[in-house]
């Protein structure tokens, strides 16, 4: 079986038993605080667990894009070393929201396992969760007996809390689990020790495949456990395991989802793949980090220095650092693998098709600024080892491999490898004191400290206002108190709001809540968490209310956002939709949305394009906003509409962008986006649009900023003001530009004529000393001149003169120095310049040097010139 016909009949078999089939969110996420990427199936339906979001389709089923590079789940460095472990990979998994629980759940892997697949029973076992007295939880008795309904009780093993009971994060939804385990070594090995001992010891050839949450419970933040009003099903099971299982083959990477780059990887490094154990690895971990950066690409995260954008440069690195340690590309070559992984995996993800060639030229870009950067440690590395040639240990210290790790990006292994490789070891108890020094700075700077929801209205199904009106008269739903980093603060959430919560790359509203006693309250914020909105208020303010007399927490609120805020944020994420549509028209149809950023000052807006933009292009642009600006264009929002629909009206649809069944189409004239932001009724609102930069973020990718409306006109009138005042101060000219021409040739002229009128002052102060030395060989004189000017006409005089001796100090420039020459008598006889100004050079602070006939020094005391000079003709 194919690995896409075993896609298709795990969705075609819960397709079959009521679940409705949904696309794969994005692998990349955005607007979650809390999580970066996709790391497991039920990320997307967080919101319907938690309780914040309803769902129409009570059973669903999907193949999701994750990857587990970072946070809870990270298996970055087993990717390689084994043969199960992947970035990203595909999660296949089916979900009840309060439907079935766990008698059917355990019947639909079964069926489909043995069943579908026609996967031998011989050779499955399942677990099933123990028991916790700390947390004084009971076995999951119920599990193991639906399971004995279908499996030998010899296969049903107990398991700890570690592998049988799944947590989200540190709060939040849980659950037992009951996992489903294959053995696939062969009979003899079966033999000799049997699979059940074997189940969750990292052995490569009996591993998980399947796990099934039972979600029951809510972790508060105290720690404790309390039931969920509603159970849930979620399930996952690893795609490419699944089919390694189903080829029959031992590993992963021999299935066909992994060998067409395997053997071109392979090929390129003139090997062959499954002779040498460093060099499979160095395959495998290319062939694995390749899609997990090209999907990160095309799902809008880019390379970059910070968060998101860091674990994909590192993951990147790490693939380039193998290939050149064990495969011996010392030149970019990961980018040429990315046509072999379109031609494979295009046809199920169009959104690698698409982007190709942005794909291609962002890893190539990274991989040579990173081999540049890998060389560049790999010098340090051994200016170290030559600098430390006489430390007995041969060890290195663990600050420096810690400097390799941090600023280089080696992984301690290669610094060891390298280590090795001249007979030296590696301080590791210093390394792992360094990383965990800034493992603890990292985790002081993102601590955040939520406490358990107060809840005043059960089931909020919170509605949103702000498309329509500014203000309205609410209730407080629940509130929180929260602490980041010191600062405390209460996140409050609404039975309905006017406040529009930072997401889509709009900041969020600020404004007021006022009580009917007229007490005010600042929201300083407002975000998106888990398809709430939270509004941010200080907490001093909040506890003020709460302490009041009259409680705040069961009366009405007038919500109230700033309103010029508000406008200038819509008039530039309004203008935002009118550029892209222009940038398209002007560069061509390959501009596509790569991120966007709106606030009340400017706005930002990140796109690919291959080359800088004329000026020509920017002005071009610039006059095509402006006119449908002029033109005053009416929206046309339609807030719910079916999204084939949307795509028939011509809807600019985002890669990375996470839909539901319905989306808000925001239309202006041809403009027509997916958008769920906030706009202006109107285009001629935004009055006028002046581009402020263009310029590159990365290989392919172009960064516009601009203004709007009150800050396009601050912005043109800064720079008619700079005019001015450039006018003025070149006394009116009529043509500004010819007459800073004018002023910069003059400049230039002179220049050249102070050149020359400093070589004639030199000149002619040579003649004076060689006219003094001509009638006294021996010459101490103050001069104030530039000494390093006078090196060449002194050696020619010291030719002439065997018997010369010169000193010369100067303050040129109010810093002291001094010179000392001697004739080839004088040095024959033993004098040294070198030491002479050296020892002279002390008393006006300062150190030099020089050969023995020609020496120079500079010092820091002008106060002792006159002395230095002194102990310099005495020397001589
Ligand atoms: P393991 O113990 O093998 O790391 P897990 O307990 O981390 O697995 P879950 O979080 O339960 O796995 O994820 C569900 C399924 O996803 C697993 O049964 C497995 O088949 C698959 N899976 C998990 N991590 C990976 C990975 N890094 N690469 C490929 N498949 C994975
Ligand atoms: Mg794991």
């Amino acid at each position: 079986m194919t690995s896409n016909e075993i896609r298709s009949k795990f969705l075609q078999f819960f397709e079959e038993r009521g679940h409705h089939i949904v696309p794969s969110a994005p692998m990349v996420v955005k607007n979650d605080p809390t999580l970066m990427f996709t790391n497991a199936g039920m990320n997307q339906f967080k919101d319907i667990f938690l309780g914040n979001a309803n769902t129409p389709y009570p059973r669903v089923a999907d193949a999701q894009k994750c990857l587990r590079v970072s946070g809870k789940h990270n298996d970055l460095e087993e990717v390689g070393h084994d043969t199960y472990h992947h970035t990203m990979f595909e999660m296949l998994g089916n979900w009840s929201f309060g439907d079935y629980f766990k008698k059917e759940a355990i019947a639909f892997g079964w069926e489909f396992l043995t069943e579908v697949m026609g996967i031998d029973k011989q050779n499955l076992y399942v677990t099933v969760f123990g028991g916790d007295e700390k947390e004084g939880l009971a076995m999951d008795t119920e599990a193991y007996d639906y399971w004995k309904e279908h499996v030998d009780e010899s296969r049903i093993l107990k398991g700890s809390k570690k592998d049988n009971f799944w947590e989200m994060g540190d709060q939040g939804p849980c659950g037992p689990c009951s996992e489903i385990h294959i053995d696939l070594r062969d009979e003899a090995e079966k033999q000799r020790v049997p699979g059940a001992e074997l189940v969750n010891k990292d052995n490569p050839l009996v591993i998980e495949i399947w796990n099934l949450v039972f979600m029951q419970y809510n972790r508060l933040a105290n720690g404790t456990l309390e039931p969920l009003k509603a159970k849930h099903i979620d399930t996952g099971m690893g795609f490419e395991r699944l089919c390694m299982v189903m080829q029959g083959k031992k590993s992963n990477y021999d299935t066909d989802v992994f060998q067409p780059l395997i053997q071109t990887i392979a090929q390129m490094a003139g090997k062959v793949y499954g002779q040498n154990e460093e060099a499979d690895v160095a395959m495998r971990v290319i062939a694995d980090h390749l899609r997990a950066v090209s999907f990160s690409i095309a799902d809008g995260q880019l390379p970059s220095n910070a968060k998101a954008g860091y674990v994909i440069r590192r993951i990147l690195r790490r693939a380039v650092r193998y290939g050149y340690t064990f495969l011996g590309f010392k030149q970019p070559f990961i980018n040429e693998l990315v046509d072999t992984l379109v031609g494979q995996m295009g046809g199920q993800y169009p959104e690698l098709v698409k982007q190709q060639e942005l794909i291609r030229r962002i890893i190539l870009e990274e991989e040579q600024s990173f081999l540049k950067t890998l060389s560049g440690g790999i010098k340090r590395f051994e200016d170290y080892i030559q600098g430390h040639a006489d430390d007995a240990s041969k060890m290195i210290d663990g600050a420096f491999a810690f400097e390799l790790f941090d600023t280089y990006g080696f992984p301690i292994d290669l610094t060891q490898l390298m280590a090795g490789e001249k007979g030296w070891t590696v301080d590791m108890e210093g390394f792992r004191k360094g990383l965990a020094e800034q493992k603890q700075r990292s985790r002081a700077a993102a601590a955040v400290e939520n406490d358990d929801w107060v809840e005043l209205i059960p089931n909020v199904n919170q509605e949103f206002l702000g498309y329509d009106t500014l203000v309205a008269e609410v209730h407080i739903a629940r509130y929180r108190h929260v602490k980041v980093k010191d600062k405390e603060f209460y996140q409050l959430v609404l039975d309905k709001t006017p406040f529009y919560g930072e997401s889509g790359g709009q900041v969020g509203d600020q404004g007021t809540l006022t009580t009917s006693k007229g007490d005010l309250l600042p929201v300083v914020d407002t975000k998106k968490e888990n398809g709430l909105t939270v509004h941010i208020v200080p907490a001093d303010k909040f506890e003020d209310c709460l302490n009041s007399q009259f409680s705040i927490l069961d009366s009405q609120f007038k919500a109230e956002v700033d309103k010029c805020r508000r406008f200038a944020i819509a008039c530039n994420h309004t203008a935002t939709h009118l550029l892209h549509k222009a940038l398209r028209n002007v560069l061509g149809s390959h501009v596509e949305q790569k991120g966007s950023s709106v606030d009340d000052q400017r706005l930002r807006f990140d796109f690919s394009h291959f080359a800088k933009m004329s000026r020509e292009e920017i002005r071009e642009v610039e006059k095509q906003v402006n006119i449908d600006i002029r033109h005053a264009i009416a929206l046309e929002e339609h807030r719910a509409m079916p999204i084939a629909e949307a795509q028939k009206l011509g809807a600019m649809a985002l890669f990375g962008e996470k839909y539901g069944e319905f989306v808000r189409v925001v239309k202006f004239g041809e403009s027509v986006e997916f958008c769920g932001g906030t706009h202006i009724a109107n285009t001629g609102h935004i009055g006028s649009f002046r581009i402020v930069s263009e310029g590159a973020v990365a290989a392919g990718m172009r960064r516009i900023e601009a203004v709007t409306g009150a800050g396009a006109e601050q912005y043109n009138n800064a720079m008619q003001d700079q005019l001015e005042a450039l006018r003025e101060q070149l006394k009116n000219p009529k043509d500004v530009v010819a007459a800073v021409q004018r002023l910069q040739e003059e400049n230039s002229d002179l220049r050249g004529q102070v050149e020359q009128f400093k070589k004639e002052q030199v000149a002619g102060f040579v003649r004076g000393i060689a006219d003094k030395v001509q009638a006294n060989p021996v010459l101490v004189q103050r001069v104030d001149a530039d000494l390093s000017q006078l090196k060449d006409a002194m050696l020619a005089l010291r030719n002439q003169h065997p018997d010369m001796a010169v000193v010369l100090a100067s303050g040129y420039g109010d810093k002291p120095s001094l010179l000392v020459c001697l004739g080839q008598n004088r040095v024959d006889a033993g004098k040294n310049a070198g030491t002479i100004v050296r020892t002279a050079g002390k008393e006006m602070q300062g150190g030099g040097g020089g050969q023995p006939a020609y020496a120079t020094a500079g010092g820091k005391d002008l106060a002792g010139l006159e002395k230095a000079m002194q102990v310099a003709a005495e020397m001589v």
